[in-house]
């Protein structure tokens, strides 16, 4: 399992890829949130644990970042912080828990096995014969399996999550990017067409449609 650890503490940082290191698990460190978030765009993870104190910000708003672009990646906090309304904003934000420091590695083991058994039973998406498996972030056309990029799987993930309806530019920048990108960026059109050449050439009938001047919808049906 790929496992982020978003902490800028390096005494805890070490001790988690050690331990999950030593579990089987590939971890990766980011002690920032700029960090996080660089390398959640370039790689896809099973699971991420964030601190919420951290230099540049709060872990926290990752997590809210995440769910709010459709990412339902397991996600628990790590915080010294151990007030009850704290706890509280964690699991509305969308954290799936919450572990407060000093944890021992057991208890860690035991969130962790929780959260993502929960998570397994997340459903699939479907739109004529595509299908995506939500937890294990894998992409189906009929039998064939298609590889998407992070960011790929994010935009497709969003817009099967609200198919036939049609989305905006700016809706998709805020939720797939964020909020803080250039709204003069052509990334949205970059991925789409990246997106299309993945899941529907080749294929019948094509998923992706294009509304000029409106937005982009992925349903079933010709336009
Ligand atoms: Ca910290």
């Amino acid at each position: 399992m790929k496992v982020l650890v978003v902490e800028d503490e390096r005494k805890i940082a070490g001790f988690l890829q050690r331990g999950l290191g030593d579990e089987g698990h590939q971890v990766e460190i980011a002690g920032e949130l700029s960090l996080a978030r660089a390398a959640l765009t370039d790689h896809g993870f099973d699971l991420i644990l964030v601190d919420r104190m951290l230099p540049d910000g709060d872990g926290l708003d990752l997590i809210r970042q995440l769910r709010r672009a459709g990412d339902s990646t397991p996600a628990i906090c790590l915080t010294a912080r151990d007030r009850i309304e704290e706890k509280v904003t964690g699991l509305q934000g969308g954290a799936d828990d919450y572990l407060v420091k000093p944890f021992s590695f057991e208890e860690l083991l035991a969130r962790i096995e929780a959260v993502l058994r929960r998570s397994r039973t997340e459903p699939e998406l479907k739109v004529g014969d595509l299908r995506i498996d939500v937890p294990a972030r894998r992409v189906f056309r009929g039998a064939v399996e298609i590889r998407l990029t992070a960011r790929e799987f994010d935009l497709l993930r969003f817009l099967v999550e609200r198919k036939g309806q049609v989305i905006s530019r700016t809706r998709l920048l805020e939720a797939v990017w964020d909020t803080s990108h250039d709204p003069g960026t052509n990334s949205v059109d970059v991925y789409i067409s990246y997106l299309r050449s993945k899941i529907d050439k080749g294929f019948d009938p094509p998923l992706v449609h294009t509304l000029r001047g409106v937005g982009y919808v992925v349903e079933d049906k010709k336009r």
